[in-house]
């Protein structure tokens, strides 16, 4: 199927891609192929911002299910990401591009508080911005701070990159059968309970007509090759 063309995209990092082949935390080379990818993708003139996640550090609703404070766990959870934004930042930096990262909950020393229109110039200008510490408020999750903050940026579309090339009726991992939806609508997702991204991220994302696009992050290119209309993804639409 021809997809469109997105200039300006968010691409979601959940904190589990960057683990690579690991259980816990960062994996160095994995997050240097993926600075790679985005430059590239930058490269080829998409203008790109990032969310990243934390779960491979910390999460607040497991956390919380072990006895923690649920608001406590979920700061934490935000602060998890903060310190993955800035092992992308330096991976991006070392490839050669220009980055800012900027947090929802402010921490002067470290990176920006998130400004809107701070972070629409850096765009602007070229640079990568790096979203962290999720939408600052507990209960929410990086998913709905992704369609947040993609609806905020006006962004054309909403990647999300997992380890799968993109949406099933079922979950392909179990089943032999499931199928793979080359497109698929925003009302289908939330009826049949599909593993997108959570519900409020969806139905944000539904509300503001930002398709959520779904592709395999795990194949090298595949980045580049989804941008360019030519690699296998699922597209949410309305
Ligand atoms: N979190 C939060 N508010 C937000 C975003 C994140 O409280 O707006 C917390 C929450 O505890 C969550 C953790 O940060 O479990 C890590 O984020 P998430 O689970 O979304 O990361 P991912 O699954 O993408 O790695």
């Amino acid at each position: 199927m021809t997809r469109p063309a997105f200039k300006r995209i968010l691409l979601k990092l959940s904190g589990e891609a960057l683990m690579g082949p690991g259980q816990f935390g960062i994996d160095p080379a994995t997050v240097d192929r993926m600075a790679g990818e985005i430059k590239q993708a930058q490269e080829a003139g998409h203008e790109i911002c990032l969310v990243v996640g934390g779960g491979n550090i910390f999460r607040g609703l497991a956390a919380s299910e072990q006895g923690f404070d649920r608001t406590s766990a979920d700061y934490m959870g935000m602060l998890a990401t903060v310190m993955n934004a800035l092992a992308v930042q330096n991976a991006l930096e070392r490839v050669g591009v220009d980055t800012r990262v900027l947090s929802a909950i402010p921490m002067a020393s470290i990176c920006e508080p998130y400004i809107r229109r701070r972070a629409m110039r850096h765009m602007e200008k070229g640079r990568i911005v790096i979203f962290a510490a999720g939408t600052g408020n507990p209960y929410f999750t990086t998913d709905t701070a992704a369609a947040l903050r993609a609806a905020e940026m006006s962004c054309d579309a909403l990647f999300k990159g997992t380890s799968v090339d993109g949406v099933y009726d079922a979950d392909p991992k179990k089943v032999k059968s499931a199928k793979r939806y080359d497109s698929v609508t925003f009302n289908r997702v939330l009826t049949d309970n599909l593993r997108v991204m959570d519900a409020s991220a969806v139905a944000l994302c539904r509300e503001n007509e930002i398709p959520i696009v779904v592709f395999n992050f795990r194949e090298t290119g595949n980045l580049a090759r989804v941008l360019a209309g030519d690699g296998i993804a699922t597209i949410v639409v309305n």
